[in-house]
């Protein structure tokens, strides 16, 4: 399905959005000193001594991924606008791999001068001398994984700064030249009081970031700290969870406080100065072509004849992605159909505070295709999930979550699901929550960001 437009309605100032004709960059690189107890990720504690080989490894990827493509019929745009180093700990690896990774990206693509470059970084874990590689090849974006900035609390998951080392780390980005500075907090975390996360927010607002992130613990079987507590077990303080309904409070909380600060909310998670939105992340929720390279990275390229989107991936397995045939080998694309397109403009659409625009919809998937979700967009406006807007003096546009349907997500993500199999919207039977239902499930955190 060809991208036809651009939908982002950017303030005055804002970063200029993802471009569908050229290409974002994700970088995984797994290694962490600690595993944090609610990471979720594809990430572990492995030897230093690995790192040029996983290097090399990537390098081998960007080298192939030309030709790979081609053989996949899928467009690879040459041009990149926006670099991400995520992981994992990126920062931990040392200058002369960080140079030579760069390199070897330019080599094989053409890095716009203005490209936003994002790396990821743990408080207390980016070395001088890798910064100054990093500036050195364009950086100008650090995301910090604050997660808390009361010293106990981000201890009991494994990390090891206070609030004053995680402000000073912030500082010191400043100080160095990164032109955007971002930090991330985790809502819900064992321990944590209403008291704590404000004294949270009351730091994160005092660092005059241009960017934040608010997630809350999400509480699933992959990470140990969800394990322990689907199974009642008390280990890594999982007996010390707070209830979801106050760590919902507590999200209201930050959007609230943040806005304040002048951090207002564009995406569920993702809060920015005018000028301080992560550009690469909009590509996910806005669907333009990314490429990621390293284990567990995901992509999205278009098909070159039908400019359906095409997904893959690779394994998240370490060994068998530093094996050296491996390079060369992602996963088999998967072809979206256009329902399955939709299914996703909807998805990744909706996570934006802009919402998605259904005169935009109509031109990409068809008047037929929107049709039986007239209906239950109405319902979920009715419920208060929903805002719907006129367009410039005409009929509803612009669809976007309130703020009770970014903590329902799920449910009108379901809804919206089940609107396409009903034959008429009078026999749609999927119940929607009630509005004084209390939220049944955390806003998703879809977009691997938090180091
Ligand atoms: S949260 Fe980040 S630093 Fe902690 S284990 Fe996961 S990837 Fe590593």
């Amino acid at each position: 399905m060809p991208d036809l437009e651009n939908p982002i309605h950017a303030a005055p100032g804002d970063a200029r959005p993802p471009r569908p004709d050229t290409l974002g960059l994700y970088l995984a690189v797994p290694f962490c000193r600690a595993k944090c107890t609610f990471c979720n990720f594809a990430s572990g504690v492995y030897p230093a001594s690995a790192m040029p080989a996983y290097v090399a490894a990537l390098e081998r990827q960007l080298a192939a991924a030309r030709a790979w493509a081609h053989r996949h019929s899928l467009t690879l745009p040459h041009t990149i606008d926006t670099i991400y180093l995520g992981g994992g700990t990126p920062s931990l690896l040392p200058p002369d791999l960080l140079t030579t990774l760069f390199h070897t990206i330019r080599e094989h693509f053409h890095v716009l001068p203005d490209a936003e470059i994002t790396l990821e970084a743990a408080p207390l874990q980016l070395d001088p001398d890798t910064l100054d590689a990093g500036l050195t090849v364009g950086l100008n974006r650090v995301s910090f994984g604050v997660q808390s900035f009361v010293e106990a609390e981000a201890r009991a998951t494994a990390r090891t700064h206070s609030g004053d080392e995680a402000l000073a780390e912030i500082e010191r980005m400043r100080r160095s030249g990164v032109a955007h500075v971002s930090a991330d907090l985790i809502a819900g975390l064992p321990g944590q009081t209403t008291e704590s996360w404000h004294h949270s927010l009351d730091r994160l607002t005092e660092a005059s970031l241009d960017h934040s992130s608010v997630y809350m613990f999400e509480l699933d079987e992959d990470s140990r700290l969800g394990a322990e507590a689907l199974r009642g077990g008390a280990r890594f303080g999982a007996a010390l969870l707070p209830r979801e309904d106050i760590v919902a409070d507590w999200y209201a909380a930050a959007i609230d406080r943040l806005a304040q600060a002048g951090l207002a909310q564009y995406e569920i998670s993702n809060f920015a100065r005018p000028g301080g939105r992560s550009v690469h992340n909009e590509r996910y929720w806005l669907r333009r072509p990314y490429l990621g390279v390293g284990v567990d990275a995901h992509s999205m390229l278009r098909h070159a004849h039908t400019g359906a989107a095409a997904r893959f991936a690779i394994p998240e397995e370490l060994d068998a992605f530093l094996a050296p045939h491996h390079a060369t080998t992602w996963d088999e694309p998967e072809l979206l159909t256009p329902r399955e397109e939709l299914e996703e403009a909807w998805f990744l659409g909706l996570r934006r505070t802009a919402g998605v625009s259904l005169a935009l919809l109509t031109r990409q998937f068809g008047g037929d295709a929107l049709a039986p979700f007239s209906a239950v967009l109405a319902e979920l406006a009715e419920a208060d999930l929903l805002t719907r807007t006129p367009g410039d003096g005409g009929p509803v546009d612009r669809v976007a979550l309130t703020r009770r349907g970014q903590l329902l997500s799920n449910d009108v993500f379901a809804a919206l699901l089940a609107a396409e199999d009903q034959p008429a919207p009078e026999q749609n039977p999927q119940p929607l929550p009630h509005a004084e239902t209390q939220p049944s499930s955390y806003p998703a955190t879809s977009i691997p960001t938090i180091a």
